[in-house]
């Protein structure tokens, strides 16, 4: 038996090699993602009770490990070093399809061979608060895989927790299925989760960053439900794409220029000129939807640069929902808007179970189209991250080609 296979070979089903190859990120490379990643080979990891390895086909793009790269705000592998992990490395990747190689103990609901999709969420069940009857995603064991664990998917074997196997929508390909869930999953959270702000027909819906992982999603699953999305942009040639997936209408946010903090309330002349941007730019919507209506929902990730138009924008009683912070997180938020206004400023983060399966359902049904955008190979795993670092990345999801030899493979 050899002991490394190389990305794209497949040992025979069954087969643990020792080591394999991985995309690690190490503290004395922290920075932009193009030198912070680097591809290295490693051991592959243990299968404890529960546990099941999984051999990577492909493997979904997400913010979270340039954020691993930068070692900024968190550094990650000094957080779990603190807990006692031995790791001087982080492998990240949130995302991933791939075969069943092996379970360990006590695993019943997927067996080796079967191809699956992996949901990022980990939890331990046997938490008290989820035993106490909280959604998982809010206990306080509650982490995001590849980004606060180490071992996530851009790696030639992953170890996962059982529940975090769904059958893979046999249509995909592989880098379609490795490349949607963590984000359809996070916005379908933000867009159903939370009772009684969820989306209704003809609900008006603002998606910033319309044509991002995220906002591809979010417009699609608005429109699945009723909603009306009028989705943000930067670049005009995103336009097509929003449209495309069922924006109503189109906003180019470089056509203002209010954006980051609220000004002093003291300083009367710049408060004004803040103002008058943030309603120019609710005008725009009202202009997009042909009549004075505010968003019901706010579809926020952006953070800094935003979340003071978001507050504003939001239609009275409506709620800004928010699970990322692109631009900074020192978000200033203007009281008199929230409470006079009574509007709900939510946090939101990953998804529970029910709802990794509703997205991938809805995959699997041709409902929701992942928007795979741009497919590349595991060697250009650090430059694929340097293009989302600099807002460089064409609209949608983006996926590794890991173990699958070729672009277009199902099986
Ligand atoms: P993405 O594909 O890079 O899309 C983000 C979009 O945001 C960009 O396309 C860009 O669109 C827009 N944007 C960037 N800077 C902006 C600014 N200053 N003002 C307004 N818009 C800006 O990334 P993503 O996968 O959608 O993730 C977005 C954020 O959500 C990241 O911070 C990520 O970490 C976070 N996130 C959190 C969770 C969670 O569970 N908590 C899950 C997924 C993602 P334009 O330039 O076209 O406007």
């Amino acid at each position: 038996m050899r002991e490394i296979y190389e990305p794209g070979q497949l040992p025979p089903l069954g087969v643990v090699p020792k080591y394999m190859y991985a995309a690690m990120i190490r503290p004395e490379r922290y920075g932009p993602p193009e030198k912070a990643i680097c591809i290295e080979t490693t051991e592959v990891p243990e299968v404890g009770p529960g546990q099941v390895l999984v051999k990577v086909m492909a493997a979904g793009v997400n913010y979270n490990n340039i954020w691993a790269a930068l070692g900024s705000p968190a550094d990650v592998i000094a957080d779990r070093q603190r807990l006692g992990a031995k790791e001087d490395f982080h492998i990240g990747g949130s995302d991933g399809a791939g075969v069943v190689w092996a379970v360990g103990e006590g695993v019943s609901q997927v067996k080796v061979g079967d191809a699956i999709v992996i949901s990022p969420g980990i939890w331990d069940e046997k938490a008290a608060d989820i035993r106490m009857g909280a959604d998982p995603m809010t206990s306080k064991s509650a982490l995001a895989m590849g980004y606060e664990t180490n071992y996530g998917t851009f790696a030639q074997f992953t170890v996962v927790d059982e529940y975090q196997c769904h059958p893979k929508p046999a249509g995909l390909t592989w880098e379609q299925a490795g490349s949607f869930l963590l984000t359809a999953s996070t916005v379908y959270r933000q867009l159903r989760g939370w009772q009684p702000h969820v989306v209704e027909p003809g609900d008006p819906v603002l998606v910033w960053g319309g044509s991002g992982g995220l906002g591809s999603m979010a417009i699609q699953i608005v429109r699945q439900f009723g909603g009306i999305p009028i989705a943000v942009i930067s670049d005009p040639s995103n336009e097509e794409h929003c449209l495309r997936l069922g924006a109503k209408g189109v906003i180019n946010r470089n056509d203002f220029d209010h954006w980051g903090r609220i000004p002093s309330a003291s300083d009367g002349a710049a408060f004004a000129t803040w103002l008058a941007g943030v309603r120019a730019f609710g005008k725009r919507i009202w202009d997009i939807l042909g009549e004075r209506r505010s968003p019901r929902i706010v579809l926020e990730h952006p953070g800094e640069d935003t979340i003071p138009t978001s507050m504003y924008v939001c239609d009275n009683a409506g709620m800004v929902v928010t699970c990322g912070a692109t631009s900074g997180y020192a978000a200033d938020v203007d009281l008199r808007f929230l409470w006079m206004r009574q509007k709900r400023l939510q946090g939101s983060h990953g998804a529970n179970t029910s709802q990794f399966r509703a997205v991938t359902e809805l995959v699997a049904q041709g409902q929701l189209d992942p928007c795979l955008s741009m497919v590349v190979p595991f060697e250009d795993t650090p430059g694929v991250h340097q293009l989302m670092y600099e807002n460089r990345h064409p609209g949608g999801n983006m996926s590794i080609l890991i173990g699958a030899a070729a672009p277009g493979l199902k099986e």
